[in-house]
């Protein structure tokens, strides 16, 4: 094992970065982290939620437990970085959210904990399969997650591009927002373009819909909350002189709470369907849950806020950064246990690291790195002291 911290957690990163799988795919990945963690001495399960792993790490006698979560997957995007050494060998496929980078940093984590083991409890490193779908999170729970591996809290962290490197910001409450879809179908009687009043005519009764649905964040939502409801698809099979019987809305929801998802989506319900029947058109309206909202627990909050106070300095922190509209698979595990969710720098725009998520060109900054080991190898030590 190389010999410096630092000099470690980078040739791990290059060598995922290199090798990138997608969603469910992640069989070399894991394979690769997993042979890791057993050379580090610690205890090994795979194949959880397909191809999810989890590693523990025991120190003294308390049954107390913490998760550390890093996310595996990557994305269909083909890099384009001339002259990057560790460029994607992978066509089509790139670690372009910097997921190489989290688990190299949970790795780097791994091995500071078992050199010292200055804790009493156990530590459970996660490394989830397709987060990017939202999918990995539920199919690793449902696979038993939490039965066959308990923890008391859970901790995750993202790297962001436009925060300065190596700085850090949470908050209490939701941080990430929840993502739902919808369609909603409208059957009404298709007619002559110059015969409407024979039919039914299901673009009138759509816009009416897409209009009235903006009404709910502006009128049902109590001000203090926040949502988004975007319609982003209007699909008919009408043609120019003829009205369509069908039109079909497609679109997303953001909000920050599962109260706030429910109002939205019982309001919508009763809107597109109150509407279609007003004018004798059939409504089939979907909703479905995409992701929950990433939603901190105060406690856990202070406790990471310490950790990167600890680890970075003083000025490194934002304990109330204002909460993003995306959404992130660490929020379903955060509605089984508590836990803390945080973004480290990842450089600012422009500079180092500055390249946006999911951009092409993006690269996770390897000078963070080790500040993000600490990170959670801090935490283990704050969430699971010593007597
Ligand atoms: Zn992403
Ligand atoms: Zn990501």
């Amino acid at each position: 094992m190389e010999s410096t911290l630092q000099g470690q957690l980078k040739s791990w990163r290059h060598h995922l970065h290199q090798r990138p799988e997608t969603g469910f795919e992640e069989v070399d990945t894991s394979a690769y982290v997993a042979n890791i963690l057993k050379t580090l001495g610690l205890e090994v399960e795979r194949g959880i939620g397909g191809t999810g792993l989890v590693a523990t790490l025991r120190a003294g006698s308390s049954a107390r437990a913490i998760g550390l979560r890093a996310d595996m997957d990557a994305l269909n995007i083909a890099e384009q970085a001339p002259g990057r050494a560790h460029v994607s060998l992978n066509a089509g496929k790139m670690h372009a959210c910097g997921h190489d980078g989290h688990m190299s940093m949970i790795l780097g984590a791994a091995r500071l904990l078992a050199e010292r083991r200055d804790f009493d409890g156990i530590v459970r490193f996660i490394f989830q399969p397709a987060e990017e779908h939202g999918r990995g999170a539920k199919a690793m729970m449902a696979d038993g997650l939490f039965e066959r591996f308990p923890v008391d809290a859970i901790f995750g962290a993202h790297n962001m591009p436009g925060m300065r490197a190596g700085t850090f910001a949470t908050r209490s409450g939701g941080i990430m927002a929840s993502e739902d879809n919808f369609v909603i179908h409208i059957k009404a009687r298709g007619t002559h373009a110059a015969r409407p009043h024979m039919g039914i005519d299901p673009i009138v009764i759509a816009s009416q819909i897409v209009l009235a649905l903006q009404t709910i964040v502006s009128r049902n939502l109590d001000p203090g909350l926040q949502a988004v409801i975007s319609c982003t698809e209007f699909i008919t099979d009408g043609i120019r002189n003829v009205i369509p019987s069908n039109v079909t809305i497609k679109g997303d929801t953001r909000s920050y709470s599962k109260d706030v998802q429910a109002l939205l989506e019982t309001r919508m319900r009763e809107i597109s369907e109150g509407i279609c029947r007003t004018h004798g058109a059939q409504c089939h309206f979907e909703y479905t849950h995409e992701f929950a909202p990433t939603v901190n627990s105060p406690e856990y909050v202070d406790l990471a806020v310490t950790a990167a106070r600890n680890v970075a300095g003083e000025n490194s922190i934002d304990a109330n950064v204002q909460p993003m509209m995306i959404s992130e698979d660490f929020g379903a595990f955060l509605q089984a246990v508590p836990g803390n969710f945080i973004f480290i720098g990842n450089g600012e725009t422009n500079a180092r690291g500055g390249v946006p998520l999911h951009n092409a060109g993006y690269d996770f900054n390897d000078e963070i790195l080790e500040t993000g080991a600490r990170y959670f190898a801090e935490i283990a030590r704050l969430a699971l002291p010593r007597g």
